[in-house]
């Protein structure tokens, strides 16, 4: 059986989102994706890839002054080969943080990696591709993202949290969509309600501008 994977880029940046924001990171962007989110910022990974063996990623990956590696996209959970990666890299020594849109199946994920699991928010277009039967199978390690677009948004987002109890189980995370929700607004709402949360914003984006790529 082939072990490739459809990668579209592997850099070495600043993981910008996360309780590990700030940390250098080796990422890994695989190809492909099943949703179309209004406010995408990675559509050149619906096609633009070429394949690479397992032992290949590891190379490169391996020659970054890093042990944090997120797995990303794209939606990494769409190709198979996935877990093995994530298996062979946890067996380097490195933390793996995978990061999901939500509404593939979660069950295969590899007991010491890290999801990050981006739930859809109304304003994405996609939030009826939630997959809400893998709230339950979330480790107490897995952090929940919700992209903020508006007012609305927020208020669904809200009503999520509590409603699977969220935040008493996980890092929960809400991140203004770039140029779309002003992060002061969000910040604002945040402390109106006191929710127990992460606010976070973008610091990729910060440092190198929105449209950069390969950082
Ligand atoms: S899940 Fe991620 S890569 Fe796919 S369309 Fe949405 S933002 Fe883009």
């Amino acid at each position: 059986m082939s072990e490739d994977l459809f990668i579209n880029e592997i850099f070495l940046s600043i993981q910008g989102e996360s309780t590990y924001a700030g940390e250098p990171c080796a990422f890994v962007r695989l190809g492909r994706c099943d949703l179309r989110c209004r406010w995408c910022d990675t559509e050149y990974a619906f096609h633009e890839g070429v394949a690479m063996s397992i032992p290949e990623i590891e190379a490169v990956v391996q020659a970054y002054p890093t042990d944090l590696v997120e797995i990303t996209g794209g939606e990494p959970l769409l190709q198979d080969n996935v877990h093995l990666l994530v298996e062979r890299l946890i067996q380097d020594g490195k933390k793996v943080l995978i990061e999901t849109g939500g509404h593939r199946d979660i069950s295969g994920v590899h007991s010491d990696s890290t999801l990050i699991y981006d739930v859809k928010c109304p304003d994405s277009g996609m939030s009826h591709r939630n997959c809400w039967a893998n709230i339950p199978l979330l480790r107490e390690q897995d952090e929940v993202k919700f992209v903020i677009a508006s007012r609305e948004d927020y208020e669904w987002a809200k009503g999520k949290i509590k409603e699977h109890g969220l935040s008493s189980r996980h890092s929960v995370l809400l991140s203004p969509v770039w140029n779309s929700l002003a992060p002061k607004d969000l910040a604002e709402w945040i402390l109106d309600d006191g929710l127990r949360v992460r606010m976070q914003v973008q610091i990729h984006k910060i440092l190198w501008g929105s449209s950069a790529r390969g950082v």
